[in-house]
């Protein structure tokens, strides 16, 4: 069973640590021949053409962080779908909790990015997440429910897209949703999805805990902050999804 891997860079890097990073990643995945395991890295905006330059000739992917649902237009500092597919990009990250909280992008917004995504024919990785509050209340299985229906375009099919599960209070602070947890999220999500649907975790995976998450059932890959910025963490973390994949 094939694991993705998804480094989301977020806002982090310069030209030169950026392009070192990649090469150092590219090269791991070239010298290993990864037979079961997709990577993909997600810089800045700004970093693309640059990581784009250091991954060629190998099997990783270029993916963005974010894009506008319009194909062009009077969008001041925005990007397109189209614009990221014309460069050379193959994914893009939706809907991240960090987006969704700091621009109050909604399911709905996500879904119009996601369609346009497709459109272009970039996979979107569609984020969803509960916040501490709503894990500790209960009401969780019913927010993550909503997200997934209504961020996901309807007519969606499993290989359109990936979805990660993204807990919110797991996001950069070192606490890691335990296994049981996982598993269980996890199952209730996919019962909202396309047949067939891959669902990735995201939040505090390091090389630590990385192959553990990758045995849960139902979880076909990570999406990595944090640990995805060093190539001696990342690369661990490839490890864990190609041992796990085998
Ligand atoms: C993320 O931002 O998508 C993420 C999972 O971050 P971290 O791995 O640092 O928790």
């Amino acid at each position: 069973m094939q694991k993705t891997v998804i480094g989301n860079w977020k806002m982090h890097g310069t030209l030169e640590s950026a392009a070192s990073l990649a090469s150092e990643i590219s090269d791991y995945v070239s010298v290993r021949a990864l037979q079961r395991t997709k990577v993909v890295l997600c810089p800045a905006a700004i970093h693309l053409t640059k990581v784009l330059e250091n991954i060629a000739g190998s099997t990783v992917a270029l993916g963005a962080q974010d894009c506008n649902a319009n194909e062009q237009g009077a969008y001041t500092g925005d990007i397109s779908s189209t614009m990221l597919a014309d460069i050379g990009a193959e994914y893009v990250i939706l809907g991240h909790s960090e987006r969704r909280a700091g621009y109050a992008e909604s399911d709905a917004l996500v879904a119009e990015k996601a369609l346009a995504a497709k459109e272009a024919g970039l996979i979107p990785v569609i984020c969803i997440g509960e916040s501490l509050e709503q894990r500790e209340s209960g009401e969780y299985a019913h927010v993550l429910e909503q997200q997934a229906k209504n961020s996901v375009p309807h007519g969606f099919h499993a290989n359109d897209f990936l979805l990660a599960y993204e807990p919110v209070w797991a996001i950069g602070t070192g606490k890691v949703a335990d296994v049981e947890t996982i598993h269980i999220t996890h199952e209730h999500i996919i019962k909202q999805l396309p047949q067939g649907s891959a669902i990735l975790y995201g939040g505090s995976v390091k090389p630590e805990n990385a192959l553990e998450i990758m045995q849960i059932p139902h979880v076909d890959g990570v999406l990595v902050g944090g640990a995805s910025l060093k190539s001696t963490s990342f690369n661990a973390i490839i490890a864990a999804a190609e041992q796990e994949g085998q």
